[in-house]
């Protein structure tokens, strides 16, 4: 599929429409039929003029404090997962296809991957993100110790929120995915489903993942809360607090290489801090020594069709940094 020329022009029509698209409520082909995954081809690079931002060269404002006490928060941790899971974390990765990027954009994305890996290096002997005891137990089997999770926090009732959902909303995609989209809270469909990011803007979220070579199963889906709060409002603090837990406990499960937190809100409550969404973006963040990465929440995409560009251009540079961090193995 990959070689099919029809299949890639598909896809480059498919995501010019993307671009172009400048109604924020009606006319996105998302809304006619379910939306099937881009096929996994190198994407040519539509016509997009240079962002004004420039590479991202803040020093990382994340307090490494949250981020360690959180995961502490999860039953006993193994201090090192790749020492201590059986037979390792390596896993054999599909080939994805190349990006096809342009000169300038390939420049800024070299230097921020040489800044981020270097962060990396020095985030080093923070410990990094401890193996979940499921995942040791499980022989480092990530699908055995994610089900048994996910069983255990199917039922949970830490929260009022519990009260008021159809369905508690764990997580989908592949165990052992390199990328976790982590994003708010389930909405409307998600409580219905019992599925992470399947309305409008999960649909949306499944072109933006395929824009960049990869399909839904080959990254990892969840949210900060479990559960869908009243009206989509924001989660409170005593909700996060609530629900945090799980959250680590998958990232210890999955080991993810690199987070991509989806809005504000996600960025803000995974790091702890309060800083803007478009300070967050400019900049590479750590979770447990995971590189965390921001963008926008594809519902905001729906609603400021501007926000598009800026959300290509973060995507396109996870894909390079994931590419980047599997080169090091
Ligand atoms: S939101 Fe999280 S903590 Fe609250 S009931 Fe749902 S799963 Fe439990």
């Amino acid at each position: 599929m990959s070689g099919d020329g029809d299949s890639r022009d598909a896809v480059l029509r498919d995501f010019l429409t993307w671009l172009e698209q400048n109604d924020p409520d009606g006319g996105w082909y998302l809304d006619e039929d379910p939306v099937e995954m881009p096929a996994p081809v190198a994407t040519p690079e539509p016509a997009i003029p240079e962002p004004a931002a420039s590479a991202p060269t803040a020093p990382d404002p994340t307090p490494p404090e949250r981020a360690a006490a959180t995961v502490a928060a999860a039953p006993e941790p193994v201090a090192s997962a790749a020492a201590e899971v059986p037979g390792g974390l390596a896993k054999p990765r599909r080939q994805l296809p190349p990006l096809d990027l342009d000169s300038a954009f390939k420049r800024r994305a070299e230097i921020f991957v040489a800044e981020t890996v270097g962060k990396i290096a020095r985030q080093s002997g923070a410990g990094g993100l401890a193996a979940d005891p499921y995942l040791v137990e499980a022989g480092g089997d990530k699908a055995a110790a994610l089900a048994r999770l996910k069983a255990e926090v199917l039922p949970c009732t830490a929260c009022s929120l519990s009260g008021g959902r159809k369905n508690t909303v764990f997580g989908a995609g592949d165990p052992d995915a390199d990328i976790f989209f982590i994003g708010e809270a389930p909405g409307r469909d998600e409580d219905l489903q019992g599925e992470p990011f399947v309305g409008r803007s999960g649909q949306l979220l499944t072109k933006i993942i395929g824009a960049i070579g990869l399909g839904r199963e080959d990254v990892y889906i969840g949210n900060i809360l479990k559960c869908r709060p009243p009206e989509n409002r924001d989660p409170t603090g005593v909700e996060v607090e609530a629900c945090e837990p799980h959250l680590m406990r998958q990232l210890a499960i999955i080991q993810p290489r690199v987070i991509c937190c989806l809005g504000r809100i996600a960025a803000q409550t995974l790091l702890g801090v309060d800083t803007s969404l478009k300070r967050l973006r400019d900049s590479v963040h750590f979770y447990a020594g995971v590189p965390v990465m921001a963008t926008y929440h594809p519902a905001a995409l729906l609603r400021n069709p501007d926000y598009k560009r800026d959300t290509w251009d973060d995507v396109r540079r996870l894909r390079v940094l994931h590419d980047a961090l599997l080169e090091q193995d």
